[in-house]
Order: structure tokens, then C-alpha cells, then sequence
């Protein structure tokens, strides 16, 4: 687990995330990457949604529907499509940094999450 229990209840609590809904937390921890944080919270906020792209690893180890805990509150996993670079539904939208790190891979899973209560208006 990247953050400790008091960094992520300090985020949770500073940035509105949803809490645990069934204390004490026992759900898997979906880390992401820190710069990508503050787009990603106002994406939840503004539409309710987000992706993020797994490789390695983290393909497969997630499921549809799972609720998972994350520096941005507790999740829901709406959809995984695993796909490549080249089938990756936000190519256009990936930074070259971004795409040059996904071609390493050759298989990627999208992931559409929302926060588990929803964020907005709040
Ligand atoms: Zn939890």
C-alpha cells in the first residue's frame, strides 16, 4: 500500500472522497500515481466518472463492480476493457509520455470508476 491509512483519511477528508461504507476498511487499495490525483478528483466531481489504465500486473486483478478504497475516497469499478494501445479508447487523449509508456504493453485494462457516493455538489 503506497499511502499509509492517516495520509489517505487526510486526502479522504480534505477532498471529499467517499468513505467506507462497511468499517473497518477491508478493501483492496487502488493506488494511482500522486500528479494524477487532482485532474482525476475534479473529473469525479464534474462528471461522476473516470479512467485510469492498468498494465502489468494490475491487468486482471481487478472486477467489475468491486468497490475498492483509493486516495480519492472509496470506488466503485464501473467497467474494465482490456484492450492494447492501439484499441485504447483515449488514444488521442493520452499524452506522448503517456503513450510511449503504454506501447511497452501489450495488454492494457481500462477502467471506469466512480466514487462510490457520489462527489457532486458537494
Ligand atoms: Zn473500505
Amino acid at each position: 500500500m503506497p499511502l499509509s491509512v492517516r495520509v489517505l483519511r487526510r486526502f479522504i477528508a480534505t477532498h471529499g472522497g467517499a468513505p467506507c461504507p462497511n468499517p473497518p476498511c477491508q478493501h483492496r487499495f487502488l493506488s494511482f500515481p500522486e500528479a494524477e490525483l487532482p485532474d482525476l478528483q475534479v473529473r469525479l466531481r464534474d462528471t461522476g466518472f473516470a479512467f485510469t489504465s492498468r498494465v502489468d500486473d494490475e491487468c486482471g486483478k481487478w472486477g467489475v463492480g468491486e468497490v475498492v478504497a483509493s486516495p480519492l475516497g472509496h470506488l466503485w469499478l464501473e467497467a474494465i476493457l482490456p484492450t492494447d494501445l492501439a484499441g485504447h479508447p483515449f488514444l488521442k487523449e493520452l499524452t506522448p509520455a503517456q503513450r510511449e509508456f503504454l506501447a511497452r504493453y501489450p495488454r492494457i485494462d481500462v477502467i471506469r470508476f466512480a466514487p462510490l457516493v457520489s462527489v457532486r455538489g458537494r
